[in-house]
């Protein structure tokens, strides 16, 4: 197969290993010519471009949702590691990427896999000088040498847990073992990383509504990985049906239900959050409709209206419309002088229209009747 041939089938295949909200960026490929190269979030939440491919589209396993599943036909192909590194430093060079992600169907056994996806990567950054953002994803089950040695090399390390349960893993990805296959490694990556290896931490990907599984279930298990293994991302893919896969006749998920997710997923990671506070509807689903963090303090006539002069961190928090940000200007500013109006909060950064309802200033109230509900990710 023609070399740019190969880039355009490994480039396309990797479009379902998620490198931003697709909510917030989408998940195509730039129109650069090369098919490969993806629009991505860096850590500091600008944006850049990245090489974002497989090494190879084969896979000795079948997930039932999965385009490379084996019992799956279509062409396959695989590059070489010196292959790929050379053309992801021509890129960088001529300045189309700046960070390159890594992924790979498994081909043989999983370490091996993975040690030519490092090889690629120590061939990238040693020969070719690539300065850029490495982010490789691990592979289910690989084993502790593996991973410390792509925590030598990367900027991220990730491995996707796809679905939220053992039953469910076991349903969808027969192979596998959430205990043994996702969770164990996951774990053995963020405890093995030594200061100063993989600066973006390690991250996981759930392929939302693949499973039949509820939000529920992805949010308690989101706050498991977050707050109990130590990650620094989990990322959310809306399940799309594959043709020739046994869920090709299965509904597309909504990016909404992704959205909210990922609101949540903030909340649990930013705000402090537990999975007791958010509220669900009676099939354990996170409700469209409303903003997550709107509908927990709605849910809270215990709380609000707080005191803005006298309240907690963890409370102001909790009002919708002000973020972590904006808690540390209000806590300053009230050192300084006593909060007395709207507008004061406004020009510390409170979206005054989403947080009336919930506050207080000098004992006074200012509810409004329609809080606002819109999608959006600024909470
Ligand atoms: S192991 Fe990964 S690449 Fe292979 S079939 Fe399963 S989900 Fe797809």
């Amino acid at each position: 197969m023609e070399y740019a041939d190969k880039l355009k089938l490994l480039g396309a295949a990797a479009r379902y290993d998620v490198s931003a909200p697709s909510t917030v960026l989408a998940q195509e490929a730039i129109p650069d010519g090369s098919g490969a190269i993806y629009e991505a979030l860096a850590a500091d939440g600008s944006s850049m471009h990245v090489l974002k491919v497989l090494l190879s589209n084969a896979c000795s396993y079948d997930c039932l949702f999965c385009p490379l599943r084996c019992s799956r036909s279509q062409e396959r192909a695989s590059f070489r590691p010196d292959e790929l590194a050379r053309l992801a430093a021509e890129l960088k060079q001529a300045g189309l990427i700046e960070g390159f992600m890594l992924s790979s169907g498994i081909v043989g056994d999983t370490d091996s896999t993975v040690d030519r996806m490092i090889e690629t990567a120590t061939i990238l950054r040693h020969q070719h000088g690539f300065r850029g953002h490495i982010h490789l994803k691990l592979m289910p089950g690989v084993s502790e040498p593996a991973i410390m040695s792509a925590a030598q090399i990367a900027d991220r390390l990730s491995l996707n847990m796809e679905v939220p349960t053992p039953e469910l893993v076991s349903t969808v990805c027969p192979a596998k073992s959430l205990p043994r296959h996702l969770m164990k490694p996951l774990r053995q990556a963020v405890g093995l990383i030594a200061p100063g290896q993989v600066p973006d931490g390690v991250t996981t990907q759930f392929v939302v509504g693949a499973a039949g599984e509820t939000d529920r279930q992805l949010v308690d298990i989101t706050w498991h990985l977050l707050a109990q293994v130590g990650l620094r991302r989990v990322h959310f893919s809306a399940f799309t049906p594959i043709e020739d896969t046994p869920f090709a006749d299965r509904e597309a998920t909504p990016l909404a239900r992704e959205h909210r997710l990922y609101q949540v997923e903030l909340l649990l990671r930013a705000y402090g959050f537990e999975p007791g506070e958010i509220v669900f509807d009676e099939d354990d689903m996170l409700p469209i409709e409303t903003d997550p963090k709107l509908a927990s303090a709605e849910a809270r006539a215990d709380l609000f209206p707080i005191e803005v002069n006298a309240a907690e961190r963890w409370e102001l928090l909790r009002v919708p419309g002000i973020g972590p940000t904006c808690v540390e200007s209000i806590v300053f500013a009230r050192e300084q002088v006593r909060l007395t109006s709207l507008k004061q909060l406004g020009m510390l950064g409170v979206r005054v229209d989403r947080a009336r309802n919930f506050l207080a200033l000098g004992g006074r109230f200012y509810p409004r009747r329609d809080p606002d509900s819109q999608l959006t990710m600024q909470i």
